[in-house]
């Protein structure tokens, strides 16, 4: 039996069947943007752990980040004052609109918090408004209130009944929302660009527009920039490309570059909500995660990997846009920096298209709506973007 073979067996026998048959790889080790299997086939990352891995694999000061924090103090809790923690606070603070930050280990939780927060924001006030608007193939998360918020309707019936108090309009339309805002909405809840949905731009007239709606309401505008944020679209965070300043924003996945963290970050009035006692989390913010989000966000902002991501990401979405005009069964291409889709035609599996390129040497991933999800490594090469493409044209050449 292959090894493979072997990993596959204790996984049939011992962990729960929530992912279906996997793709049929597992790798033991990475560097830079190649992974490698446990039968030492390479492969270069178009995937990234779905948006996470940002500085790619065995990236040497990320590493020695890690090594040094381990050697010292992995966890303490939150009872105790933690360096790493404020440390990590104040660079987002600081390079951001919002005032605030709660540390959290996942994006479900930090969208969690965004909603509690929300709905505390107006207990304060005296208000009696806990309903939020979110959109329609919007994902949020698996906890009981993100799925709730979560605008896709397959993820929902099997855990009903759901908290409620969440309305679902259609995306990248606004004025949906302002005829869904009534006297018990608190906020409006989207991502920026919709990651699992099939990559769906919202654009930045929508993004402006519910800027603009919230502030006539007196309602929040909570932006789930869990996929988005830290560096994807080009910005340390993609509001920033759309001139608009949100009130609460979540964040996730590259925060930690591999090791769980997400974090809420709100606006100081909004924030103030929270009192001693409203919220915690055993591991939030504990000094591994801060150390990995503190070693993320130093590359962020004294690099030039920003601007990378923005001339990678333009090149790798004319190149794949230009692969796409030779086959008819491409439908669209869009996304924004180094979050790109590509649209298929219905007669097409893109998991079918996933497992080729797998046999070939890319991981590429999917998402709703027929679409292949593209979110390599930030660090990602154009020399790399023309092996995929290269590799993509001989597959599609044969479908
Ligand atoms: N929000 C968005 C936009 C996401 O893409 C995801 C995960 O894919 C989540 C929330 C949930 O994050 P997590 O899986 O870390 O709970």
């Amino acid at each position: 039996m292959s090894k493979l073979e072997q990993i596959q067996n204790l996984d049939n026998s011992y962990f729960m069947n929530t992912f279906g048959p996997r793709f049929p790889v597992a790798f033991e080790s990475g560097e830079g943007c190649t992974l490698y299997d446990i039968d030492c086939k390479a492969y270069t990352d178009f995937f990234a752990g779905i948006a996470v891995n940002l500085l790619g694999y065995a990236h040497p000061r990320f590493t020695a980040a890690l090594h040094t924090q381990i050697d010292k103090l992995i966890h303490t809790s939150s009872l105790y004052y933690i360096e790493p923690q404020a440390k990590l606070a104040e660079a987002l603070v600081t390079n951001s609109c919002l005032d605030r930050v709660f540390f959290t280990n996942s994006g479900a939780e930090a969208n969690e918090g965004a909603i509690k927060m929300a709905r505390k924001y107006f207990f304060e006030k005296g208000e009696s408004r806990y309903e939020i608007i979110t959109a329609k193939q919007s994902f949020h998360g698996r906890t009981l209130a993100t799925l709730a918020a979560t605008g896709q309707s397959k993820y929902h019936v099997p855990f009903e009944p759901l908290p409620t108090g969440f309305v679902m309009v259609d995306y990248a339309d606004a004025s949906a929302v302002e005829n869904a805002i009534n006297e018990k909405t608190c906020a409006v809840m989207v991502e920026t660009i919709q990651g699992e949905g099939g990559v769906i731009l919202g654009g930045k007239e929508y993004l402006q527009e519910l800027e603009t709606i919230c502030k006539k309401h007196g309602i929040l505008l909570i932006l789930d920039e869990v996929q988005t944020g830290i560096g994807r679209t080009g910005h340390l965070f993609s509001y920033q490309n759309y001139g608009i300043e949100p009130d609460i924003i979540t964040l996730a996945k590259a925060l930690g570059n591999g090791v769980p963290i997400g974090a809420f970050l709100a606006k100081q009035h909004v924030a103030d909500c929270f009192k001693p006692g409203d919220h915690g989390s055993t591991y939030g913010g504990n000094y591994l995660a801060c150390a990995a989000g503190l070693a993320v966000m130093d590359e962020l902002l004294n690099t030039d990997l920003l601007e990378h991501v923005k001339q990678v990401g333009q090149y790798l979405l004319s190149e794949l846009s230009k692969l796409g005009e030779k086959y008819p069964f491409v439908l669209e291409v869009r996304g924004e920096g180094l979050m790109i889709g590509m649209q298929l035609s219905e007669e097409l599996l893109p998991k079918d298209i996933c497992n080729l390129a797998l046999e070939k040497g890319f991981v590429v991933g999917l998402s709703g709506g027929n679409t292949l999800r593209f979110l390599p490594p930030l660090i990602i090469q154009k020399e790399h973007i023309d092996a995929l493409v290269i590799c993509l044209d001989e597959m599609f050449k044969t479908l």
